[in-house]
């Protein structure tokens, strides 16, 4: 099989031709992998902002992928299955965490594409009791950013709350995403971009956002609640200058640079700042069951495989509008 993957942090991923396709255990399923998308937790992998990813990693966590062969133990799949893997890839179901629906916090939780191989690849295993079937209505790489740009935007948005006023901070593959389900539950959103950045606010505007604008700006009204997916601390205490009493700041990134000093005026009238961590395979099922009843659509850039360098550099420096996805 042929991957891209990374030997150590901070290096460019390199293309193998020649990996053996490995075989399935028994609650794998093997994949041909028909789309990958490319999430900004991709690259902090390669940068090495997260702590002991795998390596050599096939990174990616957002695989649209079909059933080639099964181990053992898989049950309600078959060759030829459309399926989607995302970034929850394991958990132990023993520990308190899990024993209490929080399996997203498991202690021993492993995660696709950083703690194992994931879909920048023409052929990926993953453990079939995590996995999701993927509804017919979009193409393979219409679907792939659904599988985290959808389903973490999903859970950012829920924990939220039922925000009126709802602003969102970095308008890139999940709050293009997100955006849609608010609209939809009747929500306004206010879309926040880099200063300057006029195609993105245009994007956010063509999705139903009543207001688009530059972070360093302040809305026209106040905000009840703002979701935050660029990876910049700062927006913390600009977002929550922006937020009403009682407003939730929910940073949906699993990594940040530091969030700067604020003064306590900021957060007191019962603002609160949040994190979101993962999914529940039961997020999980809530999004891609509702996904298509908006329905969702996805505006993407694909990517041959081999040009994943090419696709993670267009990401970190804000060159795409929607979200980027590889094809083997
Ligand atoms: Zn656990
Ligand atoms: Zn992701």
């Amino acid at each position: 099989m042929r991957a891209m993957r990374l030997a150590a942090a901070h290096q460019r991923l390199s293309l193998d031709e020649h990996l053996p396709t490995p075989l399935p255990g028994p609650h794998q399923v093997l994949l041909r992998v028909a789309a990958c998308g490319v999430c900004r937790t991709d690259l902090h992998v390669v940068d090495g902002e997260l702590p002991s990813p795998k390596l050599p990693l096939v990174p990616g966590h957002e695989i649209v992928g079909y059933v080639e062969a099964l181990g053992a133990g898989v049950s309600g799949l078959k060759p030829g299955d459309r399926i989607g893997v995302p970034w929850l890839g394991f958990t132990c179901g023993q520990c308190a965490y899990c024993r209490s629906g929080r399996e997203n916090l498991c202690d021993n939780a492993r995660f696709t594409g950083y703690t194992i191989d994931g879909g920048y690849a023409d052929h990926a295993l993953a453990d079939a009791r995590y996995c999701f079937p993927l509804a017919p209505g979009l193409s393979d790489v219409a679907a792939a950013p659904l599988l985290c740009a959808g389903l973490i935007g999903y859970r950012t948005l829920r924990l939220a709350g039922p925000a009126e006023r709802l602003g969102i901070y970095g308008f890139g593959a999940a709050a293009h995403i997100v955006a849609q389900i608010a609209r939809h539950r009747g929500q306004r959103v206010f879309a926040f971009t880099r200063d300057g950045d006029r195609e993105s606010q245009e994007f956010a505007l063509s999705l139903g956002a009543e207001w688009a604008g530059g972070s360093s700006e302040k809305p026209p009204q106040e905000l009840d609640a703002a979701l935050i997916f660029a990876p910049v601390g700062a927006l913390v205490p600009a977002a929550l200058a922006a937020t009403a009493k009682g407003g939730t700041i929910v940073c949906g990134g699993i990594h940040m640079s530091d969030i700067p000093r604020f003064p306590y005026s900021l957060l007191w009238e019962e603002r609160i700042i949040r994190s979101v961590a993962n999914l529940t395979r039961q997020d999980g099922e809530e999004f891609l069951a509702l996904a298509p009843t908006i329905p969702v659509r996805t505006v993407t850039q694909a990517y041959p495989l081999a040009q994943a360098n090419e696709a993670l550099a267009d990401l970190r420096e804000g060159r795409l509008t929607g979200a980027a996805v590889l094809v083997p």
